[in-house]
């Protein structure tokens, strides 16, 4: 179900938009000048909020802001570059060396990477934890400074009980953020769980049209201010006027897209429980995943993106079974229009000291797929012509 309240405040751009235009401005400028000396001083002073520079601020990109704060419910957000670009200031203007972030297991892989090559160079360790088991991830905050929490996982779709460990992070003063791209706040509210903040790869449902690279961190006035103030600022990470003008324009049927996501992915899900070939299905929102009721307590509905793995027998078959595909492309990233399909093995051939997919031991035999806005009649025949060219043997 789209929830209507986000409906309609997507649709309202009241004041910001100049001569009565419906559509939004983009304000492709670098820079903004001043009446006269004492109008840019107060806007250094921060006593007015006359727009100086686009590094910083920008009236197309504080719109995206304004209507991501709105949907996430809380006081404010900042938009950047990439969802790496907020991921990383988000993190970084919490930590300091020294400190330690506990992190869920299976988290998106330049994430891990941040975490086990970036970080320590600067005295910051991670403790990596299997976010299913509560009571764990519990003992693993004493004495940390940041949990980080990707609900539900990449690649492997593991649900966290959000409420449960905001409430231990808050009594030890451990300062929560959470991915939320894949739900996005139409499907699940963090705020509303505890969470500190939260961050998105835009580039995702946001988006939704696969044309735009973004992220955005969202919370209250404070902590954004914070990283506004530094990582945002030295970091250099912003948000093009154009770009943000995409997302605000793809943001407007997002809980509609969803919708149609949602159902979608469902019918694949249940035809993928009809698959002999297929050994388990890794998709929250259908009603027999192990841990649906924790879905159902935190999530209003699922978003288009999920995997499953083949029988051990059938793993060298993957390749066939992806070649297949004609309606399902072969690609990375998700969250646009057109179904794609990404099997997990390709991840263990990147070069480099780190692997997400090879440290967290993903299965080789797992396939993601995101379930596009397509006919659904016309995936499942697709999927069933990927099934008959996966077989065993040789
Ligand atoms: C894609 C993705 C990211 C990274 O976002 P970019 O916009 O590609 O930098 C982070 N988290 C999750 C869950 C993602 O899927």
């Amino acid at each position: 179900m789209p929830d209507a309240k986000i409906a309609t405040l997507l649709a309202l751009d009241e004041d910001r938009t100049p001569f009565g235009a419906m559509a939004p401005a983009i304000y492709q400028t670098s820079l903004f000048t001043f009446e006269n000396y004492e109008d840019m001083a107060a806007a250094f002073a921060g006593t007015s909020d006359h727009f100086i520079y686009s590094r910083g601020r920008n009236p197309t990109v504080e719109l995206f802001e304004h209507k991501v704060a709105e949907m996430e419910g809380t006081e404010a957000a900042k938009a950047f570059a990439s969802g790496m670009g907020a991921i990383s200031s988000a993190i970084l203007s919490q930590v300091a060396s020294g400190d330690r972030v506990v992190c869920v297991r299976n988290v998106y892989p330049d994430t891990y990477k941040l975490l086990t090559q970036f970080l320590p160079r600067f005295g910051v360790q991670t403790t990596f934890v299997d976010g299913t088991d509560t009571d764990a991830v519990i003992r693993a905050l004493e004495g940390a400074r940041v949990l980080y929490l990707e609900n539900p996982t990449s690649l492997t779709f593991d649900l966290q009980d959000v409420r449960a460990l905001t409430t231990a992070a808050r009594q030890l003063g451990v300062v929560t953020v959470l991915d939320n791209s894949w739900a996005t706040p139409v499907y699940q509210r963090p705020i509303s769980l505890g969470v500190d903040l939260v961050v998105h790869s835009a580039s995702k449902y946001f988006s939704g049209h696969s044309d735009v690279v973004a992220g955005v961190a969202a919370g209250s006035a404070a902590h954004v201010a914070k990283l506004s103030s530094l990582e945002y600022a030295v970091l250099g990470a912003k948000l093009s006027p154009f770009d943000a003008w995409l997302l605000v324009r793809g943001l407007r049927t997002l809980p509609l897209r969803l919708a149609q996501h949602h159902r979608n992915a469902l019918r694949v899900a249940a035809f993928l429980e009809g698959q002999s070939k297929v050994a388990r299905v890794r998709y929250p929102a259908a009603a027999d995943h192990a841990q649906h009721d924790l879905f159902d307590q935190q999530f209003s509905g699922g978003s288009g993106l999920l995997s499953f793995e083949v029988r051990e027998d059938l793993a060298d078959a993957v390749p066939a079974f992806a070649n297949a595909l004609r309606v399902f492309h072969l690609g990375v990233s998700w969250g646009g229009y057109e179904s794609l399909v990404y099997p997990a093995a390709i991840g263990y051939s990147s070069p480099g000291a780190t692997n997400s997919v090879r440290d967290f031991v993903v299965p080789r035999t797992l396939v993601r797929l995101h379930v596009g806005l397509e006919d659904v009649d016309d995936l499942i025949t697709d999927l069933s012509k990927g099934f008959a060219a996966l077989e065993g043997g040789g």
